[in-house]
């Protein structure tokens, strides 16, 4: 119950899915959270819920894309709760389509929240942890490592999130900054982003079916699967390690 005691942590995408879950743990682990998110309404409702288990918690509203937000966002944190020691850039978005079908526009949607939202987050959370150190642990995928012929702007946003975790780890430790940087890459998790995809397509049952079966293990992974990893990136447990990369992906990525 208490890996990240007295820790303060930022998770943004906080109010549903591997976000939601990853403040809950933090939060149960001993740390003070601020969830930020887009969703307001479930955002609260997150804050609501770590709170009623004993938790302390904060909602911000905060679009990852958006530079003042950034900077709000963190000084709301500091504000509220002394510092920031723990980062989890999680918020994030999908699109299907391959490089001849995606528009100019959609592929820009996507890379400002993907890839912009890392960078922006990233930068600002080096800026207030430089002095005491922190944790930098930022969402990549199993699509930042292979190829998927009908994810093109998705794979190139997570494989850039992928290495940019890895320049950010080496420019901190050589500048003697005590802040390490990671990437986490979930397999396909159960979470209303997969949902919403798989409703999109038409057939949700067929649909999860289906990717189940891309598991070698032979089910769909939990939000929870990935908390155990933002947590224990996130502590001090981990703290050998910086710019790698964690696959939690029930076997998808081993063949
Ligand atoms: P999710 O269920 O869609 O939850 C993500 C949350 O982030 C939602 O509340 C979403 O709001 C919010 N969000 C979207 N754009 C935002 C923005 N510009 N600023 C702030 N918040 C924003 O997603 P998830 O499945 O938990 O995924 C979380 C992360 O893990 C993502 O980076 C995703 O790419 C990555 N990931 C997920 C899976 C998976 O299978 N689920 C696998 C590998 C990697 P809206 O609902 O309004 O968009």
């Amino acid at each position: 119950m208490s890996r990240v005691k007295n820790k303060v942590a930022m998770v943004t995408g906080g109010s549903l899915g591997i976000g939601k879950a990853s403040a809950q743990m933090l939060a149960k682990e001993g740390a003070k959270v601020a969830i930020t998110d887009i969703k307001d309404d479930e955002g609260k409702q997150a804050v609501k819920n770590i709170k009623n288990d004993g938790g302390e918690a904060i909602f911000i509203h905060h679009d990852v894309s958006k530079e003042e937000e950034w900077k709000n966002a963190i000084s709301e944190t500091v504000k509220a709760f002394g510092g920031l020691d723990i980062l989890v850039n999680n918020a994030g978005v999908a699109l299907d389509g391959s490089a001849e079908e995606t528009t100019l526009e959609d592929w820009r949607w996507l890379m400002q929240v993907n890839l912009d939202g890392v960078f922006l987050g990233t930068k600002y959370a080096i800026e207030e942890m430089k002095e005491s150190g922190g944790s930098i642990i930022n969402l990549s995928s199993i699509e930042g490592i292979i190829g998927d012929p009908n994810l093109a702007a998705y794979n190139a946003s997570k494989g850039g999130v992928r290495l940019f975790t890895k320049s950010t780890a080496l420019q901190c430790a050589h500048d003697g900054y005590k802040i390490r940087v990671n990437s986490i890459h979930p397999g396909y998790i159960w979470t209303p982003m997969v949902k919403n995809y798989l409703e999109s397509k038409g057939d949700l049952l067929e649909g999860k079916r289906q990717l189940e079966s891309l598991h070698p293990i032979g089910h769909l992974g939990d939000p929870d699967d990935i908390a155990y990893g933002v947590v224990y990136l996130a502590s001090d447990e981990a703290k050998f390690i910086t710019g790698t990369e964690l696959i939690i992906d029930g076997g998808y990525t081993a063949r």
